[in-house]
């Protein structure tokens, strides 16, 4: 079966600021969107208000997921729906095991553990570190590593990755973008990945790149824009 996110002319603010200023965008089932663009164009914003988080105020437009409105629901409600997000600085909560987190987020019990230990062994993270409170005492790359695991463990319709290459080293970096592609045929996971990087979308072979600015979507093509990007810089693409 094949899904569909549908977000159409959404407006975000923080505070009386209005930051996303009318995006639109679709991804299916399968397919991998990559979202550029300069510090400040509202990247992160996107990703915080598509997983609810508090102080982030939707004040028009919609997203969808196979037709029904995920930004009316609580957060979890999101994550049980299919969708999932990986923030560019993951959250530690002290006290929660990542296995039960795992389960109140929708992972089956009695097979939960054994997920868990596949999907470290996909990304060369030792499994000690999942028994560990979530994100507690892991390093920068770790808890990158950490969200992917969950990622593969959940195996959510569609995931927003906030940018996943962050604190990762190279060879981080390839099994990380390697289980994501894997996945796309997998199970179909839906990608929406903002990055700087072109390394990680060598490997993730985005069907689209988006190049965001001012709250955005100002340019999207095939993978010949990462090219123009490295090469121009984001200037040319600058909104007013
Ligand atoms: P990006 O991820 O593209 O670098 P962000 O979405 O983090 O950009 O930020 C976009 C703009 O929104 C910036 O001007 C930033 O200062 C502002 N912003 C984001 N979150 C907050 C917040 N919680 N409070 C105040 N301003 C914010
Ligand atoms: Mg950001």
């Amino acid at each position: 079966m094949t899904h569909q996110l549908v977000i159409s002319d959404l407006h975000v603010s923080v505070g009386d600021k209005e930051i996303i200023r009318g995006l639109s965008l679709t991804v299916n089932s399968g397919e991998v969107h990559a979202v550029m663009g300069p510090n400040g164009s509202g990247k992160s914003t996107l990703a915080h208000a598509l997983t609810g988080r508090p102080g982030y105020t939707i004040t028009g437009g919609s997203a969808t997921l196979d037709g029904v409105e995920l930004l009316t629901m609580s957060p979890s409600l999101r994550t049980r729906e299919g969708l999932f997000l990986a923030l560019q600085q993951p959250l530690e909560i002290p006290g929660v095991r990542p296995t039960d987190m795992l389960v109140a987020a929708g992972a089956n019990p009695a097979t939960v553990h054994e997920s868990l230990r596949r999907e470290a062994d996909f990304v060369a993270l030792r499994p000690e570190i999942l028994e560990r409170f979530v994100n507690v005492d892991l390093s920068g790359g770790e808890k990158k590593r950490a969200e992917i695991v969950q990622l593969g463990v959940l195996q959510p319709h569609f995931a927003i990755l906030d940018e996943i290459d962050s604190g990762l080293d190279v060879d981080a970096l390839g099994l990380v973008a390697r289980r994501l592609f894997a996945a796309t045929s997998e199970w179909g996971l839906g990608i929406i990945a903002i990055t700087h990087f072109r390394r990680l979308l060598n490997e993730l072979q985005p069907t689209t790149i988006h190049v965001m600015s001012a709250g955005r979507i100002v340019a999207s093509g095939g993978p010949e824009l990462a090219e123009i990007l490295e090469r121009d810089g984001y200037e040319p693409f600058r909104a007013q």
